[in-house]
């Protein structure tokens, strides 16, 4: 998944600490206040009702609204002229302070969440009343697995139920009219880390679902499961186990004969090799093509993974699958032999284009390489690839292979030279949903970037409870903070996928934005991580209504209709990669703080949110600094290697977890083994590390902590006591 690690980042905080009139869903009853409608809760939607989602444009039944995923809605009611007057019909408070990236499922009269730690809820989508609440009781613990926060993206819903995948990796079955749990089953090895953050979808009877972890070190896959009883039908992995091992006996098996077997080296299975499918499914029912968007290695650095030879599929690849069975059909490899964490795991987009005067059935994504990517739907066969942004790792995509063509500098691992790119782990673009209006042939894609320094690491070696990619960091501290600043930045873009070039764009205040949603009203909405909420002319870009939400925005918003009026839905609650290690460092001045809620809007709305409550900081005010310079040291390598990722680089914590130099736990030794080595705090997220790290260890972290807490507090201090 999209993560940064915690030393790479100190250019950037550099800058940082310088600055410090359809009744869809009532059965057609139409009386004027109606009472809960009697198919409420009911959710009672098949593989046809899906397919003609257009006939029903009120719900949204699947993750892009339809199997295509153009998260484009056919509602008009809320339009250029009248957007100006969106208020707040409802909101509702999240019982978590972690990152919110659902996009709500909205049928039968009811709206369904997923929340942080895979919690799901349902609330009556007129009025915001809550049904039900449903906590799948994740073992905190399993939050060390995840790459970039315990949050999760979405349920599905199929003839009365109601799926989510969690972050210990089972798929779970809920009564979509009562929340009680029908089913329950572990799809991944929980002694690995792997990890479920992505929505499954439904697809001809079967539900779909992946995991992440390939920074870690796993084996990535998918599988699909009888969505009465849970039974497995079928696995597809996307990168070849230990030959000596044999076949897996699964829908892959074929594949790795045929295709992918021998496009790889060396013992690249000890490290499960990655490709994980984490986010991404689109089914096209004309074709009967399941379309997967696969990850990046493990690790990342193909010379590790595979002796820097191959193109190792099915890294960095969309995969075709028949989706009764899950056998192969074909692929397109975007990043061949990938080093750089480039997923393919963005969305895909089923569309027609019309392209030099002829419809094409094409499937669309925008990876994290750079490159916007139209293909065949039915062939695979790439049509067009543009960058939608400025990259430094391939110069173009040569049209006849489909390969990318490298500068002389990517190569980080071959060149033994640190290699700049113009964009950090997270991509030009990641898992935040872009939308494909048919209105304007315009695709609304949310973009980032910033400079980031790749190197050959000195030695690696797998180790537990830590990301493991293979690639040194440390050249990141030799980038200028000016030109960090400058070269960082977060934007919409409207992308025309026919001729391949920008439309329009809007520059956002930081880099960590909202999914977008294009309506037939002409409109596109999205959330910023600066905490607004946002609709724009889908033709211009122009901004006709905004309204502050007092938290980042990541999620993508759904809209839907109840008994004659639009709404539209958004989580709101920042986190993910960049809030957890360090704030997003290009927010000019916004506060990165996290009151997660689900805010539904309507014409006319004029409920109020609650004001801000007051942020309290605790002072920086660190024990006596007493241990030998040596003992800081390992403990300031400790710390780099193990908390870093989640707590921030150099102990700086920007994001929504605990500043550890202003803990209360660092005042004794006592309470900082109770969390560290203890795990007295492994139901806030914070794993015991008893079984890396002995009580000495710990305790040399505790003492790189208090020195850096030392160095930090005159001016801290300083500029709290300012502030008041
Ligand atoms: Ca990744």
């Amino acid at each position: 998944m999209n993560h940064v690690r915690g030393t790479q980042r100190l250019a950037a905080l550099g800058i940082v600490l310088a600055g410090l009139s359809l009744v869809a869903c009532s059965g057609g009853n139409k009386t004027a206040e109606p009472a809960a409608s009697p198919n409420l809760g009911k959710a009672n939607v098949d593989g046809a009702r899906i397919e003609n989602a257009d006939s029903e444009p009120g719900s949204w039944m699947s993750h892009g609204r339809t199997y295509s995923e153009q998260r484009y809605s056919p509602l008009a009611k809320i339009n250029k002229d009248n957007v100006g007057q969106l208020g707040l019909a409802w909101f509702a408070d999240l019982d978590t302070n972690r990152g919110q990236e659902a996009t709500p499922i909205v049928v039968d009269g009811v709206i369904y969440v997923s929340t942080a730690w895979s919690k799901v809820k349902a609330f009556e989508a007129k009025t915001g009343k809550p049904l039900w609440s449903f906590d799948p009781q994740v073992p905190g613990q399993f939050a060390v697995k995840a790459c970039c926060d315990v949050v999760n993206r979405g349920v599905a819903v199929w003839k009365g139920k109601v799926f989510v995948g969690t972050i210990d990796g089972r798929l779970i079955a809920l009564d979509s009219a009562t929340g009680n749990k029908l089913w329950d089953v572990v799809t991944v090895d929980q002694t690995k880390p792997y990890t479920i953050t992505g929505a499954p979808r439904v697809i001809k009877g079967k539900v779909l679902i992946g995991n992440g972890g390939a920074e870690l070190g796993v084996r990535g896959y998918i599988t699909a499961y009888d969505p009465d009883t849970g039974k497995q039908a079928w696995r597809f992995y996307t990168v070849p186990g230990n030959p000596k091992d044999g076949p897996d006996n699964a829908a892959s098996d074929a594949a790795f004969t045929k295709v992918a077997g021998s496009t790889w080296f060396g013992e690249y299975w000890k490290m499960g090799g990655g490709g994980t499918v984490w986010d991404s499914m689109a089914y096209d029912p004309g074709l009967d093509l399941l379309y997967i968007g696969v990850g990046n290695g493990s690790p990342w650095n193909r010379k590790l993974r595979s002796e820097g030879k191959g193109d190792n599929l099915f890294l960095s690849s969309i995969v075709a699958l028949r989706p009764d069975t899950g056998e192969y059909v074909w692929h397109y490899q975007s990043t061949n032999g990938e080093s750089w964490d480039h997923t393919a795991t963005q969305q895909i987009i089923i569309a027609d284009l019309m392209i030099d005067g002829q419809k094409r059935h094409v499937v669309m994504q925008a990876p994290k390489n750079g490159f916007f990517y139209v293909i065949d739907a039915a062939t695979g066969q790439l049509i067009s690839a543009k960058n939608f942004t400025d990259i430094t790792w391939a110069t173009h995509v040569d049209l006849k292979t489909g390969r990318p063509v490298l500068t002389k500098e990517a190569r980080y691992e071959e060149t033994g030279k640190p290699f700049l790119s113009k964009q950090n782990p997270n991509g030009a673009h990641t898992w935040h949903s872009m939308s494909f209006s048919p209105q304007t042939n315009l695709v609304y894609l949310p973009i980032h970037g910033t400079p980031f320094v790749y190197g050959q690491p000195k030695d690696f070696g797998l180790r537990p409870m830590t990301q493991n990619v293979g690639a040194d960091f440390s050249g990141n501290a030799a980038i200028d903070p000016k030109r960090a600043l400058d070269e960082t930045f977060g934007r919409l873009i409207a992308w025309d996928p026919v001729n391949q070039k920008e439309v329009w764009r809007v520059e956002r205040a930081g880099q960590a934005n909202g999914g977008a949603l294009s309506t037939a009203g002409g409109l596109v909405f999205q959330g910023t991580g600066s905490g607004t909420f946002t609709a724009m002319d889908a033709a211009s870009g122009k901004e006709l209504w905004s309204t502050g939400t007092q938290t980042g925005v990541i999620a993508a918003p759904a809209t839907y209709e109840i008994d004659g009026e639009q709404y539209v839905a958004i989580m709101a609650g920042t986190g993910s990669s960049w809030a957890l290690i360090g704030g997003d460092t290009n927010m000019k001045g916004f506060e990165q703080r996290n009151l997660s809620r689900l805010l539904v809007y309507k014409v006319g709305g004029s409920v109020q949110l609650p004001p801000v409550p007051e942020k309290v900081v605790l002072p920086m005010n660190p024990p006596p600094a007493t241990a030998a310079a040596n003992v800081v040291g390992k403990g300031g390598d400790l710390y780099g290697a193990y908390c870093a990722n989640c707590h921030g680089p150099v102990a700086i914590q920007l994001g929504i977890l605990p500043d550890l130099r202003r803990s209360v736990m660092l005042q004794s030794a006592e309470s900082w083994q109770s969390v560290v080595i203890g795990g007295a705090r492994q139901q806030n997220g914070m794993a015991s590390f008893a079984s890396v790290m002995t009580g000495d260890d710990a305790e040399a972290i505790r003492a790189f902590v208090i020195m850096r807490a030392h160095q930090d507090a005159p001016a801290a201090n300083a500029a709290a006591t300012a502030a008041k």
